[in-house]
């Protein structure tokens, strides 16, 4: 029986985060993963392959729009097998070099299914045969999320993809249905449209992208709905039928379409934890309502040997919140003072244009009934918006009135993804948006709305006219 004094089953962007800080902060850490080397659904079926493909798609995009500016492309000649392998050699790249980084860290890295044995033990089928039983001082569950399937509905064919089948684009189907209206059907609908793809979203609430700010989907939506066949609203998936040829999809719901036949159909409503972990209820961890672990600020469980983080843990399922927590645990159970306690977590959606938030939101202030001051800076005017072509963009802040101080940012833009970056700084830094414009922005660059939004809280903007009201 091998021991060792942390193992951390799933090699997520959580997992491999803290076992390498782990490592790096002397402890023997054994790590458990599925896949051929650390990188979990971020890397192999979520965040990366899905961030390959949209880059393709937006170069389809820019390429179509490049004619505007006197340069005609013909249409693309798309060969997918030499596009699954780009994608591929993108996540074996990174994959490998995170089991290089393992190997260079002496994290021992076992490729098996992981099954509790108590508190202090854990059993892997390991993928090449046979299995290994270790003890442990301290655990970390990071197993992570699946695709929800939609209850009652699910048909065992090609033709009905969840978002791990619709990555590896085995064809580009002719109509294809996204089922959700949420960032992975937006992002990866948007990849089979740049491809060819008529699409058609179904959203069963009254707006694409719930939880997110109206005026930033409003950007995106105005782009969106031009390059989709059709956005249903307010509008449910009530039966699917297999026909051969198509999938007979029924809906239901305000303004519902009669039944229609789709070449395919992406089911992207959502991800469920990974919390049915084999043998935990050999141990106290608890499940909560939603199928989460419960933690503490430490991301301690219920059982004082088990911690979990990612997406297993709670909400936002995403992978910088998952290794963020992962490095929190570790810096506990390392004996530091240490909590996850984050102001602000960003949130990225990496359509055309890119939205992203973070902090307090508006649509949450307004729920919280906290007043607030929101000002905006659209791209409009933004010189560097409009050399790329893109005024369609706007930045948003939302301050405390009388401080200034920053409680949320929201951006819709191209390349908003990588802007928030300052918004988060500005939130965990504790700045005001005197702070923010004050500090240099180089020009002519998109992050200069950033600054820009922040002179709009006094009605000085240079390059927006908005007198502050007395
Ligand atoms: P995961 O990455 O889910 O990894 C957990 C691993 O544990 C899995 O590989 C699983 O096989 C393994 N496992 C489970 N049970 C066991 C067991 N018993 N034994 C051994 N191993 C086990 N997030 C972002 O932040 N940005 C994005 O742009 C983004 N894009 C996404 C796009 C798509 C299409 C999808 C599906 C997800 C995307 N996400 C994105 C979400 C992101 O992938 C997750 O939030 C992140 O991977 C969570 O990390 P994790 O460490 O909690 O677990």
């Amino acid at each position: 029986m091998m021991q060792t004094q942390l193992v951390i089953v799933g090699g997520g962007p959580g997992g491999y985060a803290a076992a390498f800080l782990a490592a790096d902060l002397g402890l023997d850490v054994t790590l458990v993963g599925e896949d051929a080397n650390p990188g979990g659904v971020c890397l192999y079926r979520g965040c990366i392959p899905s961030k390959a493909l949209l880059h393709v798609a937006a170069l389809i995009a820019e390429t179509r729009h490049a004619a505007a500016w006197g340069i005609a492309f013909g249409e693309p000649r798309i060969d997918l097998a030499r596009l699954r392998e780009f994608k591929d050699r993108v996540v074996n790249r990174l994959t490998g070099g995170l089991g290089q980084l393992a190997r260079q860290r002496k994290v021992r890295f076992l490729r098996g299914r992981a099954t509790l044995q108590g508190p202090h033990a854990v059993q892997v089928a390991l993928a090449d045969g046979g299995d290994e039983t270790l003890t442990f001082e301290t655990g970390i569950l990071a197993t992570g999320s699946r695709p929800a399937a939609i209850p009652g509905l699910s048909l065992d064919t090609p033709r009905v993809m969840d978002s791990t089948a619709a990555l590896d684009i085995p064809d580009v189907p002719k109509t294809l249905l996204v089922v959700g209206g949420g960032y992975i059907g937006l992002e990866l609908g948007t990849v089979y449209a740049a491809l060819g793809s008529a699409v058609t979203v179904v959203e069963m609430t009254g707006g694409l992208l719930p939880g997110a700010d109206r005026d930033l989907v409003t950007v995106l939506a105005k782009r969106l709905e031009p390059m989709c066949d059709a956005i249903m609203l307010n509008t449910r998936v009530s039966g699917m039928t297999d026909e051969g040829t198509g999938i007979r999809v029924s809906f239901e719901g305000e303004g519902a379409p009669a039944a229609k036949t789709f070449d395919k159909v992406l089911i992207a409503i959502g991800r469920r934890p990974n919390s049915n972990i084999p043998g935990l209820e050999t141990t106290r961890v608890e499940v909560d309502r939603k199928g989460f672990l419960v933690v503490d600020a430490q991301r301690r469980t219920a059982e004082p040997s088990l911690y979990a983080i990612g997406d297993v843990a709670g909400e936002p399922m995403l992978a910088h919140k998952a290794s963020h927590e992962g490095r929190a645990a570790v810096e506990a159970i390392a004996g530091h003072k240490a909590a996850f306690e984050p102001l602000a977590i960003p949130a990225v959606v990496f359509t055309d244009p890119e939205i992203a938030w973070c902090g307090l939101t508006e649509t949450q202030a307004a729920a919280q009934g906290r007043t607030v001051d929101v000002v905006r800076f659209p791209w409009g005017a933004s010189g560097r918006a409009t050399t790329l072509d893109r005024n369609d963009g706007v930045t948003k802040m939302v301050l405390e009135p009388g401080t200034g101080r920053v409680l949320g940012v929201g951006i819709a833009g191209v390349g908003a993804g990588d802007l928030i970056a300052e918004g988060v700084l500005a939130i965990e830094m504790g700045a005001t948006a005197d702070d923010v414009r004050l500090t240099i922005h180089p020009h002519p660059t998109l992050s200069e709305t950033v600054m820009e939004a922040a002179d709009v809280f006094f009605g000085q903007s240079t390059h927006v006219y908005r007198p502050k009201k007395s």
